[in-house]
């Protein structure tokens, strides 16, 4: 049976207040989200999607992976709406996800937004999400050169997030035809805006999970952490079943930032 042994860090980095990225990283689930929005409302919105879709994938283990990402990001989005329902001040607020789910025989990948996932196999890093960006949008179009994209001034533009409207773009699905021995990466813009692949490519292959995490953060911190990092190591191993419990890291470690969904129900949110 497939599965994750990983590790991960959410570093607030050294320039912003607060962290506003979220994540998990369990044997069966992992997910990444950086929240946006004004009034102090990012943090409310990575750390809800992180918790529903987790919770939406821990409670439901066996199913279809296409399902339970589907059906969390839909949870996900259904908090986030009554989250702004329930204090206009969050009104705006929205996250990237990137997230993988493993049934011990596939893993599939959902992603919205500017978050990424990453394969290191036989030493080789090959990026697997595509930039929900404005920018992406020009590179992908032959319009921009790759290495211009980090002095364009629209580059922190992101076209395409988790967000509470009912009518949405979506998110891309990706079934990953992993095998023992792989390593994934899933990370937040703070560590790919300061970090250039081939060093993500380097630092990752280091020992185990954790130490690969840690210096993947540092490398940001030392890059000048003008934004929060967030970093994700999952090895896939073959082996029995685990009964996984699993990390929260960032701001879903803060209850407060979690929209509750059965005190909007009950109009007390
Ligand atoms: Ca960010």
């Amino acid at each position: 049976m497939l599965r994750f042994s990983g590790a991960g860090v959410s570093d607030v980095g050294l320039v912003r207040p607060q962290n506003e990225d979220s994540a998990f990283v369990g044997p069966y689930v992992a997910v990444v989200a950086d929240g946006v929005g004004g009034a102090a409302a990012g943090e409310v919105a990575s750390a809800t999607a992180t918790y529903a879709l987790t919770a939406t994938v821990l409670g439901r283990m066996g199913e279809e992976p296409e399902a339970l990402l589907l059906d969390g990001m839909e949870a996900a989005r259904t908090s986030i709406r009554r989250g702004v329902q329930g204090d206009l001040n969050r009104l705006g607020m929205a996250t990237t996800v990137t997230a993988i789910v493993c049934d011990g025989h596939r893993a599939v990948l959902a992603h919205v937004g500017d978050s990424r996932a990453y394969l290191l196999r036989d030493e080789a890093l090959t990026r697997l999400t595509n930039d929900h960006t404005y920018v992406q949008g020009l590179v992908s179009a032959g319009q921009l050169r790759p290495e211009e994209v980090g002095r364009h001034p629209w580059r922190n533009v992101v076209l395409r997030s988790l967000d509470g409207d009912p009518v949405h773009e979506g998110v891309d699905l990706l079934p990953l035809p992993v095998r023992p021995g792989d390593r994934l990466l899933l990370c937040s813009d703070g560590l790919t805006d300061l970090v250039p692949d081939p060093m993500i490519e380097e630092l990752l292959g280091v020992a185990d999970p954790h130490s690969a995490a840690a210096v993947l953060t540092q490398a940001a911190l030392a890059a000048g952490g003008r934004d929060n990092v967030t970093v994700v190591v999952l090895d896939v191993v073959d082996g029995p079943m685990v009964v996984g419990d699993g990390q929260l890291l960032g701001a879903v470690r803060e209850i407060a930032n979690i929209v509750d969904p059965g005190a909007v129900r009950l109009g007390r949110c």
